[in-house]
């Protein structure tokens, strides 16, 4: 068992119980609470976690491809976006664009790829270097002129990015060390790197601890603080630039059906929630975002030039 917080190296861990609720597999698995920096890990990694990303886990769907009228619109709403930063053109998948602003022909990388569905919109959208990187797909995959998936880490890749990103992937390994040295080494200076994750500066794990929705045992390996995050990417010569809270109504909705014994099943979820209390979830977490206490962030970070 680890006896240090992975995020500032304090010994100062308690243990906390935590079962899978997603599925409803159950079992017990013991996580480490850092009580100086308030990160979480799990204490030891189950040695075959394939039960626990069943084929109905979401990232590892099918590409859906847009037809090609589709597409020009798409391309046409990226470059409005891009040069006005107005709400009114911003894609559905990704607001986190007009902070890190990525010119079209960037090389960016997606780390934990999945089926690569975030990057065929960035592709569809005028961007022309893209690739993918997830050790747990099937296979390389090569979907056009601009953009692959490949079946490995970014550790592994054979050239350098302007941007590299982590959508909800940073918080499935194992060593958050390990995941930032290997951004630094494949990232050009000046590049930037974007890493969103849930962290426990959530008011929502305080309240009903390992009820947690996003504490997601046993898939989240590592959950940091803010703070935690902060000294770790530092430690391995980022630069922290902005850190944004972007949590949404799930965070309630989810952990109230854990609450109720109810696994992430839509159809078990089905007319638990009415509209109205929904509505009050989504301005409750816009409310936590500006307070600094939702449960997930944009972490913003640049490599020294
Ligand atoms: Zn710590």
């Amino acid at each position: 068992m680890i006896d240090y917080c992975k995020f500032c190296g304090s010994s100062d861990l308690s243990q906390v119980e935590a079962t899978e609720r997603m599925f409803g597999i159950g079992g017990e698995f013991t996580y480490q609470d850092c009580g100086s920096c308030g990160s979480l890990q799990i204490a030891e990694i189950p040695e075959d976690l394939s039960p626990y990303y069943s084929d109905q886990y979401y990232s590892l769907q099918k590409l859906v491809y847009s037809p090609p009228l589709r597409n020009f619109l798409k391309q046409l709403r990226m470059r409005l976006f891009l040069a006005t930063g107005s709400k009114r053109f911003e894609p559905s998948f990704g607001y986190w664009l007009k902070k890190l602003k990525p010119k079209f022909t960037d090389r960016i990388a997606d780390v934990g790829c999945g089926n690569g569905q975030l990057l065929y919109e960035l592709s569809v959208s005028g961007f022309k270097n893209l690739r993918g990187f997830d050790p747990f797909i099937p296979k390389d995959q090569i979907i056009s002129n601009s953009l692959s998936l490949l079946k490995k880490g970014i550790e592994e890749a054979d050239e350098m990015f302007d941007v590299i990103m982590l959508h909800h992937s940073f918080e499935h390994m194992p060593d958050p060390d390990v995941i930032l040295k290997a951004c630094y080494n494949k990232l050009n200076p000046g590049g930037k790197l974007l890493i969103r994750t849930p962290v426990t500066n959530s008011q929502v794990w305080k309240e009903e601890g390992t009820f947690w929705v996003q504490l997601d045992a046993p898939r989240h390996l590592i959950i940091p603080s803010t703070q935690g995050f902060k000294k770790a990417s530092e430690a391995c010569g980022f630069q922290l630039e902005d850190v944004v809270f972007d949590s949404d109504g799930f965070q309630f909705w989810g952990t109230e059906l854990y609450k109720m014994g109810i696994p992430l099943n839509p159809e078990l979820a089905k007319g638990k929630f009415s509209k109205e209390t929904l509505d009050e979830f989504h301005k409750k977490a816009l409310r936590y975002n500006q307070e600094g206490k939702g449960d997930q962030v944009c972490f913003y970070l640049t490599k020294p030039a």
